[in-house]
């Protein structure tokens, strides 16, 4: 399949490295070095100008926003084929996302939203949990270019369900995140081992990837590496805060989950999303290490 990928940043570039692998692949990035050493790197072509992807059959997007992908699709649709599709991976926001899609329809595109989720080593390993949101025949269209990066692909529902799922998703790692620091800290001034702690409730009912994974590896061991960025956890928050209200649902929860790492954001600016519990850190007085 001739293919298009746009955004090679932490997440796109491993997954355009896939695609190009098991399909004949153009990418183009903003920052155009960026395209130039992945041709180099996964014999994928480089284009300086989104026209070298009016051929494909297949585009995909892995950019930070909607608005990103809604402003390179009002580039880029009207020079693609009647009956291309377009796979958005971008973590988007289903009513941004519908608008874009309703005029790639309007010129024979078709719309995949297809967001991920993994983080860089499942886009690394090609083994990332891909949420759709779409016709099932648009699917099963992009389905050979999805493949290269999935190890699990679910159709949620119509265009935009996929961006919904992400969003709720997210938000419920946001809300372990914080529940998980303040509990830790809170243990931690009352002198207890965090790592003991840790290894308790791993083994027991209030674990979770936090627990599991990102506090170990990145809040104790005080290396906060940042692969995905606060910036975006942030983003991912509103969204879900956007779902449930339009959706007539209290979620208290998931707003107060927002405002924290709102503040966060405020304060600390572009880090990884773990990093936020610095904030809660410092407000407390202790670190959870
Ligand atoms: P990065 O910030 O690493 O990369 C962003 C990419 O988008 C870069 O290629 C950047 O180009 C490009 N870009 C940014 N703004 C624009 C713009 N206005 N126009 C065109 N291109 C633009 O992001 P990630 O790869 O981490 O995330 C991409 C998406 O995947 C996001 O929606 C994120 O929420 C989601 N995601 C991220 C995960 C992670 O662990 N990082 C996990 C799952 C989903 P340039 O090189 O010029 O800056």
């Amino acid at each position: 399949m001739k293919v298009g990928f746009i955004g090679l940043g932490t997440m796109g570039y491993p997954m355009a490295g896939h695609v190009a692998a098991a399909h004949d692949l153009v990418v183009w990035n903003r920052t155009a070095s960026v395209a130039d050493r992945h041709a180099e790197e996964h014999s994928s072509l480089a284009a300086h100008d989104l026209a070298g992807l009016a051929d494909r059959d297949v585009v995909v997007t892995c950019l930070p926003t909607s608005a990103d992908v809604d402003e390179i699709a009002d580039r880029l649709g009207p020079l693609l084929a009647r009956g291309s599709v377009w796979v958005d991976a971008t973590s988007g926001d289903p009513e941004v996302a519908r608008l874009t899609a309703t005029r790639l329809t309007e010129r024979g595109v078709a719309y995949v939203d297809a967001p991920v989720s993994g983080g860089s080593t499942g886009a690394s390993a090609g083994t990332l949990t891909v949420m759709c949101g779409g016709s099932t025949d648009d699917i099963d269209r992009a389905r050979p270019v999805v493949e290269c990066w999935a190890g699990r692909i679910v159709r949620v529902g119509d265009i935009g369900a996929g961006h919904a799922v992400k969003a709720v998703n997210n938000a419920l790692l946001a809300v372990a995140l914080w529940s998980a620091g303040e509990g830790l800290a809170a243990l931690a001034k009352a002198g207890v081992d965090v790592t003991a702690a840790l290894e308790v409730i791993n083994a027991s009912s209030g674990r979770s990837n936090a627990t599991v994974t990102l506090i170990p590896d990145r809040v104790v061991s005080r290396a906060f590496p940042n692969t995905f960025s606060l910036p975006l956890l942030v983003k991912d928050l509103g969204i879900a805060v956007g779902v449930a209200t339009r959706a007539g649902v209290d979620a208290r929860v998931l707003r107060l989950a927002a405002e924290r790492f709102g503040t966060a954001l405020e304060r600390l600016g572009d880090v990884d999303h773990t990093a936020a519990l610095r904030v809660l850190e410092e407000d407390a007085g202790v670190e959870i290490r």
